[in-house]
């Protein structure tokens, strides 16, 4: 086999301690080549230390780092293939934005450095503005000069450093559509580092939900959202109602397996039940509980407490007999709402829900949601 230096990414053991303190446990990655991959979690899990082992900018206490059948972890930062954008742009003021993103071709004596800069600024679409001075850019434009200058050398992996971070809501939610837009254009493996869930449901193929130093799981947006497997994931990915519950006893034929919380029997999908727990915590997505029966045959009734109208859907917070209040969203489709003080019945599906080892603190990672994201 011919030992190009492309292919996965492969994290090994990868450790990094300081003295006495682990920032990065031994960590076990696989990162497809030409893949989106976004390493989430709240600050202090370590993401960014990962991130600069992976460049090269930090040794790892331990482990390896591959990339293909290639070993790099001790090569030299500049002698990866790696390519990082951080949230700062770190452009040259005093030179015009082609010549920014040609810079490190032509030091390495690249003949054609100006077209593959011309082409990677019409990537980013900003052909127009390759003669003005980074300075009469917008912020959103600079960032989108920072990663023409990253890309244009085509790394064989880009590492993005919270590359969002710096702009406001409605530009950061339109560069996540781009920045999707050109990775998959270019092919390349792009590794994003973020606290924000949103943004890493938005645009990656798959996350590593990293909480203190460690793995917390891997998977697909959608899966992490649906199959949380601990009280952190289902907390720090969007938000859960956590329901204390026993489980009765085996699946019955049509795979569902029957729990009581709160002298109600309810029942959740066998495939969302982890083996060999008795005590646990059945979690429901706020929008997959409905108001009424219609729901599902879980059913439970409660007095609405509050209504919020937030355009599209409305939240409800609904308190239950034993005080516990439950988030239900209702999409403004036309159907009954709930008034302030109504008794309701909320209902859902055994195959909306998911079980929980109850051994968890059931308000794990929910403190550490970023809410402006
Ligand atoms: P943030 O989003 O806030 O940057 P993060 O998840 O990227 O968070 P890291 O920057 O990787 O977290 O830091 C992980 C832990 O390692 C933190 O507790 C941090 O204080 C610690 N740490 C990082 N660099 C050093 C260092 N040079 N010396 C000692 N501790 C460090």
């Amino acid at each position: 086999m011919v030992d190009t230096g492309k292919g996965d990414l492969s994290l090994v053991a990868l450790t990094k301690s300081y003295g006495s303190f682990t920032a990065v446990q031994p960590l076990d990655l696989t990162i497809e080549a030409g893949s989106f991959f976004a390493l989430l979690g709240p600050s202090g899990c370590g993401k960014t230390t990962t991130l600069r082992m992976i460049a090269g900018l930090d040794a790892p206490t331990s482990g390896r780092i591959r990339i293909g059948e290639k070993d790099i972890t001790d090569t030299k930062a500049y002698q990866r293939n790696v390519n990082t954008v951080f949230q700062s742009y770190a452009l040259f003021p005093h030179m015009t934005v082609l010549d920014n993103v040609m810079f490190g071709l032509k030091r390495r004596g690249d003949k054609d450095a100006k077209r593959k800069a011309q082409e990677t600024l019409e990537l980013v679409q900003l052909a127009q503005v390759g003669d003005k001075r980074p300075t009469q850019l917008s912020g959103g434009m600079q960032q989108r000069v920072a990663l023409a200058r990253a890309l244009v050398n085509r790394p064989d992996v880009l590492l993005l450093d919270e590359p969002l971070g710096a702009l406001d809501l409605k530009l950061r939610r339109q560069m996540q559509i781009e920045l999707k837009r050109i990775q998959q254009e270019v092919g390349l493996t792009f590794i994003h580092v973020t606290h924000d869930q949103e943004e890493a449901m938005t645009m990656a193929d798959r996350i590593a939900v990293m909480n203190a130093g460690r793995l917390e799981q891997l998977g697909d947006p959608a899966t992490l959202y649906e199959m949380p497997r601990s009280t952190f994931v289902a907390n720090f990915l969007g938000q859960s109602n956590l329901l204390r519950a026993q489980v009765l006893g085996g699946p019955s034929d049509d795979g569902v397996v029957r729990v009581r919380s709160h002298d109600t029997d309810l029942e959740v999908s066998r495939e969302h039940l982890p083996d060999g727990v008795t005590d646990v915590w059945l979690g429901v997505r706020p929008e997959k509980l409905r108001l009424g029966e219609a729901g599902g045959p879980n059913r439970l009734r409660g007095i609405v407490r509050d209504v919020s109208f937030t355009g599209v859907a409305t939240q409800y917070i609904v308190e239950m007999p034993w005080r516990q209040e439950l988030t239900v969203v209702q999409q403004n489709d036309g159907t009954a709402r709930a008034t302030l003080g109504e008794t309701v019945t909320v209902s859902w599906a055994a195959t909306h829900g998911f079980a929980l080892d109850a051994s968890q603190d059931a308000e794990a990672g929910a403190e550490l949601v970023d809410e402006h994201g």
